[in-house]
This record gives structure tokens, sequence and C-alpha cells, in this order.
């Protein structure tokens, strides 16, 4: 429901976990805000829904423990092309959602507790003495003096503010609805250009998808068939800020968040943490009246990290060697400790 008023202190543009985490943070501080989203929810959302120990326990902290429908997964078992190579043990555990559902309950939470929401598509971006004017396909228009754009790697705010930026890389997925329980599997392959196959296990069934630098569908096709893994439904796809520069101009008003800044990890393509958090700093920037960019460093410091880790981690002799030393079981034991590490902080 829109309020009558035509002006907010804050509009977010986007109802994902940037701008439900962004919405619910101003909400419990009594900051006026309204997320504006272009879907009726609940609505499809392309993503294999891997919530790391980090991501999870933000969403305990921030949403006091909500209930919402999870697998617990303990294992990721990885493979090269078809041959199985090891499994990670996670000691905090995956929780693997699907994301429709998972987004639904975030979105009825925040209503709940009485934050305002409207589906309409933002169709422009005007500014005119310290206020944003935004104009709706609806034909409404609105005004604010924080426009976050929590919209997702295809962000209007972001091109508003970069009119030349990349969106990073496609990814492709199939959705699997199935009452049987499945492992969750990674497969690596000399032929994908950074980047992967997977298969995640949720409550309503699985996913498979698959991205690198070059997706198209006939190489998603031709793996599928070669590991046989080839459900039989739509692929659909979305893309992942990989390798994103986040070159884009940090304004005091303007504020992105999630996908839509470039927020993810460059190796996996995880960013539902860096969703969560990034929403959570634009808030409180609002809040405190404090320097987002400033606010935000330390998650941009993760961010850049992952990315230099990814050029070498991705590097073919240094790639072949993680395959090998993974297959040591004293190597193993060190690279599992590992990424417990880098999957908690
Ligand atoms: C194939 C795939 C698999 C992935 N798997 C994982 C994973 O397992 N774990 C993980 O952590 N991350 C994963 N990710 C990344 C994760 O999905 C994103 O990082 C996360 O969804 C970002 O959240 P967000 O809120 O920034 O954007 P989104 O979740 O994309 O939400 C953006 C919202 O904005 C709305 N919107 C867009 N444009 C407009 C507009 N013009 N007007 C109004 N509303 C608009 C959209 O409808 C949407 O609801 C995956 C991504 C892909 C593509």
């Amino acid at each position: 429901m829109l309020p009558d008023k035509t002006h907010i202190k804050t509009i977010i543009i986007g109802a994902g976990p940037a701008g439900i985490s962004c919405g619910y943070t101003l909400l419990k501080n009594g900051s006026d805000c309204l997320i504006i989203d272009r879907k009726e929810f609940p609505r499809e959302k392309i993503c294999g829904g891997g919530l790391t120990p980090q991501a999870h326990a933000f969403v305990d902290r921030i949403f006091n423990g909500l209930n919402y429908d999870y697998m617990d997964i303990r294992a990721i078992k990885m493979f090269y092309r078809k041959k199985y190579i090891c499994s990670y043990s996670i000691d905090k555990g995956l929780r693997i959602v699907s994301r429709r559902d998972f987004d639904y309950t975030l979105l009825k939470e925040y209503e709940e507790k009485g934050g305002q929401r409207l589906t309409d598509i933002i169709t422009k971006i005007e500014e005119e003495d310290d206020k944003i004017y935004l104009s709706l396909l609806s034909g409404k228009k609105l005004s604010c003096d924080y426009l976050i754009g929590a919209d997702g790697a295809n962000s209007i705010v972001r091109k508003y503010l970069q009119p030349d930026f990349k969106r990073g890389f496609l990814w492709l997925e199939k959705t699997v609805i199935e009452n049987e329980k499945k492992d969750l599997q990674v497969y690596f392959d000399n032929r994908l250009k950074n980047g992967y196959l997977y298969k995640f296990p949720n409550p309503r069934g699985y996913v498979v998808g698959y991205g690198d630098r070059h997706t198209n569908t006939a190489t998603f096709d031709k793996l599928l068939k070669e590991y046989d893994l080839m459900p039989d439904c739509k692929t659909k796809g979305a893309y992942i800020p990989m390798f994103d520069k986040q070159d884009y101009p940090f304004r005091k008003n303007i504020l992105l968040a999630g996908d839509a800044g470039g927020y993810v990890d460059s190796i996996t393509g995880e960013g539902l943490y860096f969703a969560f958090k990034s929403g959570e700093n634009a808030a409180l920037s609002i809040i405190q009246g404090k320097d987002y960019k400033q606010l935000n460093q330390p998650l941009m410091d993760i961010v850049k990290r992952r990315k230099r880790m990814a050029r070498l981690f991705y590097f073919p002799p240094v790639h072949r060697l993680f395959i090998y030393l993974s297959g040591k079981p004293k190597w193993l034991e060190r690279i599992n400790r590992r990424v417990n590490r880098e999957l908690s902080n």
C-alpha cells in the first residue's frame, strides 16, 4: 500500500535481500521508508539459494530468529568433470532456501512490522534541489531525500549513476520441483572459464545451474547431458556482477546495495550475505548520518580480496593444483579449514 503522501524520506527500489534488509533496519529505527518492487510476491528468483554460515547468522540477527524453510546441508561434494574428488564438510552448515519462498517470508515480516511496499516499476529518475523525483510505470510520481538502488544486477539506479556499466556474468539455471532429497554438488571443468556447474537441493526440490565468462545455453545443455543431470524443464538466466569494478560515483543521497552495487564473491557468485550487509549499511548510514562508502569499506575490502583470489583460483595451473590437492587427505583437511573460514566471515 502506498502512503497518501508523495514525498517519503527514503525510497528503496527492490524487495530482494538488499532492499528488505535496508527497509527492515530503517523500520526498526523509526525512519520513514517505502520499498518499490516491479513484481508481485511470491516471485521467482533464479538463485542457488545457498545461505553461508555468515549469511544465516546475519538473517537470525537482523530478523530476530525469524522462522523460514531451508535445507541444512553439511557437505559440498566436489567433482572434476564426472570424477568425484572430495567432500568439504561445512561445520556450521549451509542453509539452502527456495528464493521464491524465502524472499516472500522476509517481505511479509517487513510488512507485518508496518513496512510500506508498492508494486510498480521505476521508469525515470530526476534530481532537483537536493530531492530525487521518481516516475513510475503506473503514472505515479514520488519524491524522496534518499534513494536506495537495491534493484539487482540490471539496476536502473546504477544505470542512472553509471550509464555504461557492465552487468557481470550470465548464469543459467533450471528449477526442479520434487520430494527426493539430494546432495549439494559442484562440478569444475577445464572448459569453463571462471565458473562452474552446480546442483543445489532446496525445500521444494533442487536447481541445476552454471555460469562462466562465456555462458550460453548450448554449453549448459551439453554439460548437463554429459553429467547425466538433464532435467526436462525450462532454462532461465540472470546476471551476477562478478569481477565488478564498483566504479560508479558514491553519492550522499543515492546509494547502491546488493547486486546493484556489485557486492558479490567473484569466486563463487555468492551474493546473499553481501546484499543483506550492504542493505543494512545503507540504512545505518541514513539513520546515523554517516558516509556510506566509509561504513561499507570492510565489505568492499572483502569483495576486492575475493576478486583477487578469484583471478588466482581460476588461473588454469593454480586451479589444476587446487583440484589435485583437494584429492589428497592431508591437504583436504587444510583446504576444508580455509573453506569454513571464508564462508563464516
Ligand atoms: C544463477 C544464480 C545463482 C546464485 N546462487 C547464489 C547462492 O547460492 N548463494 C548466494 O549467496 N548468492 C547466489 N546468487 C546471487 C544472489 O542471487 C544475489 O546476489 C542476490 O539475490 C542479490 O540480492 P539483491 O537484493 O541485491 O537483488 P535481487 O535479489 O536481484 O532483488 C532485486 C529486486 O529488485 C526488483 N527490481 C529490479 N528492477 C526493478 C525496477 N526497475 N523497479 C522495481 N523493482 C525492480 C526485482 O524484481 C527484485 O525483486 C546467485 C545468483 C544467480 C543469478
